[in-house]
């Protein structure tokens, strides 16, 4: 066979020209309009909405949204790339976007009818913040044990109970939220429905104090006798696991994105600080143990990178992905740990303190490990597909 006529798969990393351009932009807003207020956001806890205005204009809220409804017509490897690009410079606001993506206008697209998408999609790609609830106080890991109930009476549904842990709730303006019509047919009672944040019955509770992704909203929301059209079913009345099922494997990979991003930050400011801090009369980059632990850094980001690139492609190329996804929010949320560590040890006691930035990363990158299924999850979604 010739050279020429050697037909190979492009590189994983290797990104097409709109892929770059697409990654570029998100990049430079994030640098110009983010970097400035990632602190004063970290420590008031609060994204401001004219900086969600900036996302929608950047094109970010509705990466998969056809055109005809007022989106990007992208791929789910631009959500990736978004997501991974914002998470550089804050996770918090790579979360926002990747729940508005891959997630909530995933399951539209996914399991929407044509009058759901006509009346949902368009606000979501300009203005609507979606949010994801599917926990509970009682039900994470065991997510289909959930105590939320929907009665069918006078032509609506009515849901009664609290969700925990959701994502956007300050921001958002439509939820999917997952509740049980039947329990006696346990998880096969399970329905999804669109709520809008007016319909009568639907608060948000009390908002989250946490450790990281401090300025992402995580908030409870109360379901008292909250009435939802039925035309708000969100696929079919009893298949809402299968919505969170599959919603929730496609949406690891973007958790995965986010991991990758925030340690490419992490190793960035690792990177220039080793060069610039002189101990013992020598830049701390000139020690060997300093750049072997940089190298390994490295590595451990570029594995994490082509395990999230090729669940993301696969995905998209419509190709079996369920290992692929969990490892890659398994070993990027593991390696994002690490690195972040690292980034910290290396800044010395000024990597503790908040005048310079890595030890927001480190705690925002505990997170990774716990949502959208925590490590000890993914484990077992990867073992089981190995033993059938
Ligand atoms: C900041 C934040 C944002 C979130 N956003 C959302 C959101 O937008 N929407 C939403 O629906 N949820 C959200 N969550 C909830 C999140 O998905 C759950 O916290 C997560 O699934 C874990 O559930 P849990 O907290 O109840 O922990 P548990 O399920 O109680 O787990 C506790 C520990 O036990 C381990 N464990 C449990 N079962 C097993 C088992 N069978 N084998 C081995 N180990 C096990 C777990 O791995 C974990 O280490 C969010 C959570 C946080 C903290």
């Amino acid at each position: 066979m010739s050279q020429e006529s050697l037909q190979t798969a492009p590189p994983l990393t290797l990104l097409a020209e709109d892929e770059q351009l697409f990654r570029n932009s998100v990049l430079e807003f994030a640098e110009q309009r983010i970097r400035p207020q990632v602190r004063d956001m970290d420590e008031h806890a609060k994204v401001p909405r004219a900086l969600i205005d900036e996302l929608f204009e950047l094109g970010v809220m509705g990466i998969e949204v056809p055109e005809a409804h007022g989106g990007a017509g992208a791929s789910f490897f631009h959500s990736v790339l978004a997501v991974e690009a914002l998470s550089q410079v804050d996770p918090s606001i790579g979360v926002l976007v990747d729940v508005q993506n891959t997630l909530v206008v995933n399951a539209l697209l996914r399991w929407g009818t044509d009058d759901t998408r006509r009346r949902y999609l368009p606000a979501l790609a300009s203005r609507t913040v979606g949010a994801y609830a599917l926990s509970e106080a009682g039900s994470g890991s065991d997510a289909f044990a959930m105590a939320a109930r929907a009665a069918e009476r006078d032509g609506a549904f009515r849901l009664t109970g609290r969700k925990l842990w959701i994502t956007n709730a300050n921001e958002a303006d439509l939820f999917i939220v997952f509740a049980n019509v039947n329990p006696e047919a346990g998880y096969r009672g399970i329905t999804a429905f669109l709520v809008e944040r007016g319909f009568p019955g639907f608060t948000v509770g009390k908002k989250e104090d946490k450790l990281g992704i401090r300025a992402s909203s995580t908030c409870e929301l109360l379901l008292e006798d909250c009435s939802v059209p039925k035309a708000n079913v969100l696929g079919e009345v009893g298949k809402g696991y299968k919505v969170a099922i599959e919603t929730l494997n496609e949406g690891r990979i973007g958790i995965g994105a986010q991991m990758i991003g925030l340690a490419q930050g992490a190793l960035g400011h690792a990177l220039r600080y080793v060069r610039e801090r002189r101990q013992f009369g020598k830049t701390i980059a000139d020690f060997q143990a300093v750049q072997f632990q940089l190298a390994q850094a490295a590595t451990e980001l570029e594995a994490a990178r082509l395990l999230v690139y090729n669940a993301a492609r696969l995905r998209d190329a419509r190709r079996p992905f369920l290992s692929e996804a969990a490892m890659c929010k398994l070993y990027s949320s593991q390696a994002a740990e690490r690195i972040t560590s690292l980034a910290v040890q290396l800044f010395g006691g000024y990597g503790y303190v908040k005048d310079y930035p890595v030890e927001k990363l480190y705690r925002d990158a505990k997170i990774g490990q716990i949502y959208e299924g925590t490590s000890n999850m993914q484990l077992q979604t990867i073992a089981k597909q190995l033993l059938g």
